[in-house]
C-alpha cells in the first residue's frame, strides 16, 4: 500500500475542462439589453454588477425588469449609489453594500453575492469588511492580460477589457492547448461603451468567435467562485486512491491523465 506510486491530481473545471470563460459589464445601462440578447444567442454566460439605489435615470434599465431581462446570467452589486468607497466611512460602505444587496435579491429571489468596486475604488480594509457582508468576491478594474486563476477573489483583475485588443486574446486564449493549467479568460466592460465607441462590432464578432467550444466552461463569475470552493473542499486519502466530495455539486479531477466525476456526496475510487 505505501509503495503505491504518486499520482499528479489536478483540479478541472466542470466536465474536465481545463478553460472557463467569463464576464462582467458594469452599471445596468440599457445598452444590457443588446448585450445580453448577444450573450444569449451565442451561449456566453456573464455577471452583471448593479446600482439599486440609482432609480430614476433614464438610461438605466428599471429594476422591475432585471429577473426576466438578466436570468441565466449572474447579478451582483456594484454598491447600492456608486459611490468611491475607499473615500467613505466603513459603516456606510457597509449600508451601501447590504442595502444594494437586500434590494437586488428582492428583485430576483435569490442571493447576491457577488460585487465590482465602483470607480474600481476599494481599499485593504474593505476587502475585509465584504466577507462579512455576505460577499464572496470582488473585480477590480486593472486587467492582467493572461489567463490565469486569480490570488485573491477580493482583488480579481480582468484578463482584459473589451477595448484592449480582445479578438487577438481570444485567438491566444483558443490556441492554448496545454493543459498543465487551468485557463480564465475574463473580459470586462460597460454595454454603453460599445454605443459610445461605436463598436458593438467587437464584441459580436468576439462571441462568434468563443461560441461552441466543446473545452471551454461558459460561466458567470460567482459560478467560478463556486465551483473552486467545492473542488478545494475535496477530501482526499493521503494515499491519493480516493476522494470524497462533500458538496452538493459535482467536482472534476484529472490523476495521472484521466479525468474523473465525483459526484456530490459520494466517496470515488481514483
Ligand atoms: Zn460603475
Amino acid at each position: 500500500m505505501l509503495a503505491q506510486p504518486i499520482k499528479n491530481i489536478y483540479t478541472c473545471f466542470p466536465g474536465g475542462r481545463h478553460k472557463a470563460l467569463t464576464f462582467s459589464y458594469d452599471d445596468g445601462r440599457e445598452e444590457d439589453r443588446r448585450l445580453v440578447a448577444l450573450f444569449n444567442q451565442y451561449g456566453m454566460r456573464g455577471t452583471f454588477n448593479l446600482n439599486a439605489g440609482i432609480k430614476t435615470d433614464p438610461q438605466r434599465v428599471p429594476m422591475s425588469e432585471y429577473a426576466a431581462l438578466y436570468k441565466g446570467h449572474e447579478i451582483a452589486s456594484h454598491t447600492y449609489l456608486h459611490p468611491t468607497i475607499s473615500r467613505c466611512p466603513l459603516d456606510q460602505v457597509a449600508r451601501q453594500v447590504l442595502r444594494d444587496r437586500m434590494e437586488l435579491e428582492e428583485a430576483i429571489a435569490a442571493p447576491v453575492r457577488g460585487l465590482a468596486y465602483p470607480n474600481g475604488s476599494y481599499s485593504p480594509q474593505i476587502m475585509e469588511l465584504l466577507p462579512m457582508l455576505g460577499i464572496r468576491y470582488a473585480r477590480v478594474v486593472p486587467t492582467t492580460g493572461s489567463f490565469g486563476m486569480p490570488d485573491n477573489w477580493f482583488a480579481w483583475a480582468g484578463t482584459c477589457h473589451h477595448n484592449q485588443d480582445l479578438l487577438n486574446r481570444g485567438d491566444q486564449f483558443l490556441a492554448r492547448h496545454k493543459t498543465q493549467y487551468l485557463d480564465l479568460m475574463y473580459v470586462w466592460g460597460h454595454s454603453y461603451e460599445f454605443t459610445t465607441h461605436d463598436n458593438w462590432q467587437v464584441i459580436e464578432d468576439f462571441c462568434a468567435k468563443m461560441a461552441g467550444h466543446e473545452g471551454i466552461w461558459y460561466a458567470t463569475n460567482i459560478e467560478i467562485v463556486d465551483y473552486m470552493d467545492a473542488a478545494n473542499r475535496l477530501q482526499f486519502t493521503a494515499a491519493g486512491d480516493r476522494v470524497y466530495n462533500p458538496s452538493a455539486c459535482s467536482v472534476w479531477i484529472e490523476a495521472d491523465g484521466k479525468k474523473v466525476e465525483i459526484p456530490g456526496g459520494t466517496m470515488v475510487n481514483i
